[in-house]
Order: C-alpha cells, then sequence, then structure tokens
C-alpha cells in the first residue's frame, strides 16, 4: 500500500483526470490486499475460502477505506457510464452493505444525485426516505461487488413493491468489482465494472487445481504465500 498512501494531493489529481485502465486498477487492489487473481500457473497457489477453492479473492473494504481512492474510483466508474451513455441521473441506489454505501454515494457525490441505501429491514425514519423515489426519475444502481446479479434484482424488486411511484431503471448497473463466472453471459453483460475477472468457486473434490498439487491459502492470513512472496 507504500505506494498509494506515499501519493501526494498534486499525484491525485493527476490521477482523476486520466482514464485508467483495468489493470491499473487491479494493481491497486493487489498492492492493498484487496484483490488478487490466480494466474494460470497450476504450481502456484490457489485462494481458499470458507471451505471452496477459488481462482481469485476480493475484498473492497481495504480500498473504500481510503476516501481519496474512493472518489477516484467513482470517477472512473461515472466516466466509464458516461461512454455507455448513462448520464442525467437523479438517484442513485446500492444496497445497504457499508461497501457499496461507499462507493455508491462517492458515485452520487460526482453525478451530483441523491444517494439511497435500500435496506431490507426498514425503520420509519428510513422507511420515509426510500420509498419517496418520484415517478420518472432515472435510477442507477451502483454496488461495490456483483457475482451473480442476485443482489442487483432484489434491490430493484423491493423498490418496485415498496416506492410510491413508478421508477425506472437505467439499463446498465456500476460495480467497483465485477466477478461473474461468465463476463458474456446475461445478467453479466449489463454490468460496468472497473475491474472485471471471471471467478470460479468449487469444492475441494471437484477443484483442478488442488488435483494438480496446488496449495491452498486462505487470503486473510496467508497472503504473501498465495501472491507467491511469502
Ligand atoms: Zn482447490
Amino acid at each position: 500500500m507504500k505506494k498509494i498512501e506515499g501519493m501526494t494531493e498534486r499525484d491525485l489529481l493527476a490521477i482523476k483526470g486520466k482514464e485508467l485502465d483495468k489493470e491499473e486498477i487491479f494493481l491497486w487492489f493487489n498492492v492493498s490486499r484487496a484483490g488478487w487473481v490466480h494466474d494460470g500457473d497450476i504450481k502456484k497457489p490457489h485462494a481458499e475460502l470458507f471451505g471452496l477453492c477459488s481462482n481469485g479473492y476480493f475484498d473492497c473494504q481495504r480500498i473504500l477505506c481510503y476516501p481519496n481512492l474512493s472518489q477516484i474510483l467513482a470517477q472512473q466508474l461515472v466516466q466509464k457510464l458516461e461512454d455507455r451513455n448513462i448520464r442525467k441521473i437523479g438517484w442513485v441506489v446500492s444496497s445497504a452493505s457499508i461497501n457499496s454505501i461507499r462507493f455508491a454515494f462517492a458515485v452520487a457525490t460526482i453525478l451530483k444525485a441523491v444517494h439511497i441505501p435500500i435496506v431490507e429491514i426498514e425503520t420509519k425514519d428510513r422507511e420515509a426516505l426510500w420509498r419517496t423515489i418520484p415517478s420518472r426519475a432515472k435510477v442507477l444502481q451502483i454496488e461495490d461487488m456483483i457475482i451473480t446479479g442476485l443482489k442487483v434484482q432484489k434491490i430493484r424488486q423491493l423498490i418496485n413493491v415498496k416506492n410510491q411511484n413508478e421508477v425506472e431503471f437505467l439499463p446498465l448497473v456500476g460495480a467497483l468489482v465485477h466477478r461473474p463466472k461468465k463476463l458474456e453471459e446475461e445478467p453479466a453483460k449489463k454490468v460496468v465494472g472497473l475491474i472485471e475477472r471471471e471467478i470460479w468457486e468449487v469444492r475441494s473434490e471437484e477443484c483442478l487445481l488442488c488435483a494438480a498439487g496446488s496449495k491452498r491459502c486462505n487470503p486473510k492470513t496467508q497472503w504473501l504465500e498465495l501472491i507467491g512472496i511469502g
């Protein structure tokens, strides 16, 4: 993380005006211990989380805890969405996890839009706020990480059922990390991600890397070993 932490305000401002490619952003994740993907070499270790094997690991909170990085990444996503003709957005919604809130708020700030985290269990105060998205408002959904698209569907269903007015969801959803099994299949094609990687998870008995003798490492406790310098 030293490389990023050591950046001056001027360095960061210079980045803000420049479009970063996916590899540069992935490098930020990698040096922050926030993202790793297996490179295909069967001799190298692979990730083990919750008992399953995987070719990748992402933890957005290790990036989003830095407000300046969140702001730069949000700017990068806004640029990508504008390139896909997603403009004039009045409302941004997200799920209510802390990481989605952080990232969606940063995006909404740049868009000068309202941000509403959608909570599944409502208190009276929250209910009053998020059921009032006006009709004909263009609503953009932003999440920190999208895997299967189920989270996106769930948020939309909640809004459709509980909002006072019918709303217009924009056709694309924005994410900091988009890590589906297949990028070329629906609903993955509707997601614009700053990082986009195909990530699989399988049981050890079905894992080709385990079968080839690759070691399993927990990214939280064996990070250096996982990335090959431990
Ligand atoms: Zn395995």
